[in-house]
């Protein structure tokens, strides 16, 4: 452990080393890696694919979630597990998250106009991104530019690190419900904070981490588990949504439950813009 300033490391315990050659070319690497993810930004190759969010068994329609994509011009489709983190150890994580945000909130404003449908759009914002001050009114400005409803947005905060401060987010988040943007948890349940953002947050969503669905069928702790935060959920008058549902037995656990919302590659993996276009169709 410990921080790594131009090519030296200083240990937690204050002392400074050089690096060795190895670490360096290391640092070399990431350092080059993070750049293509700003080139990537730059470029317009990283967008949102789109996947659906079902209620009523999947018979209607709840929204959608937009999930980053980069379309690397060597490398194919790059997944965001191979770039979330790098963007923000780097600190350019608020420029991703609003790149994702705006591009979603044109995409669909078209959309909703387009086909007079309406439907919650999600769009991940990074822990690291919302302690910073200004972030309730840069996505102000973004619902202002793209003209989106705000009440159709949702933000979804997923967390990698911990917020120390949540009584401090608390007035951001104010700001935001007093747009009418809904504020969701991400991964509930596997979280540094996830008891404590109900605690201080004026929360509306809770999103049932898809590491609980996966053995609800088998494993007899994750069903104690998935049904204790249904009734959490329940009693605190939160939205569910069960993340990663992937087969009919998960469904009908999970319904049994109480939770009504679903969203899983057993309705849709996540889909390009023409896709959740096809897709919508059917609602
Ligand atoms: P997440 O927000 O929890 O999104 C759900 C993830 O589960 C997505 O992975 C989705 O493709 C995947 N998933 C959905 N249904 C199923 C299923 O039935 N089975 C399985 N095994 N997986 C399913 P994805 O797209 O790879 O995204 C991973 C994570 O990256 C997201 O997790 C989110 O934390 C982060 N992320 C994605 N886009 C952004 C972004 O624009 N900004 C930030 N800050 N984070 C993002
Ligand atoms: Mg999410
Ligand atoms: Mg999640
Ligand atoms: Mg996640």
């Amino acid at each position: 452990l410990g921080l790594i300033i131009s090519n030296y490391k200083v240990h937690d315990c204050g002392d400074i080393q050089p690096l060795n050659q190895h670490q360096e070319d290391e640092l070399d690497s990431k350092l080059l890696y993070a750049e293509s993810i700003k080139t990537g930004l730059k470029n317009g190759d990283i967008f949102p694919y789109y996947q659906p969010v079902l209620t009523s068994d999947g018979q209607k329609l709840h929204g959608v979630e937009a999930l980053a994509r980069w379309e690397h011009p060597e490398k194919g489709l790059v997944p965001p597990i191979d770039f979330i983190d790098h963007a923000e150890e780097y600190d350019f994580i608020d420029w991703l998250d609003e790149v994702i945000c705006r591009r979603a909130c044109e995409d669909m404003k078209q959309l909703m106009d387009l086909t007079g449908k309406k439907f919650m759009l999600s769009v991940n914002i990074s822990a690291v991104h919302i302690r910073k001050k200004d972030f309730a009114q840069r996505i102000e400005t973004i619902l202002h530019e793209t003209g989106f409803p705000a009440n159709y947005l949702s933000i979804e905060i997923t967390e990698t690190s911990l917020i120390e401060n949540l009584k401090d987010v608390a007035v951001t988040f104010q700001h935001l419900k007093s747009l009418g943007v809904k504020i969701s948890i991400d991964d509930f349940g596997t979280t540094y904070s996830s008891l404590n953002y109900l605690k201080y947050l004026p929360v509306d969503t809770i999103k049932l981490d898809k590491a609980f669905i996966h053995d609800v069928d088998k494993s007899p702790i994750d069903r104690r588990i998935c049904k204790t935060i249904i009734q959490l959920g329940c009693d605190l008058n939160l939205d569910v949504i069960a993340e990663g549902v992937e087969s009919t037995k998960h469904l009908t656990i999970i319904r049994d439950f109480g939770c009504d919302i679903y969203q899983g590659y057993y309705f849709s993996k996540p889909l390009t813009l023409e896709g959740w276009k096809d897709y919508l169709e059917q609602f």
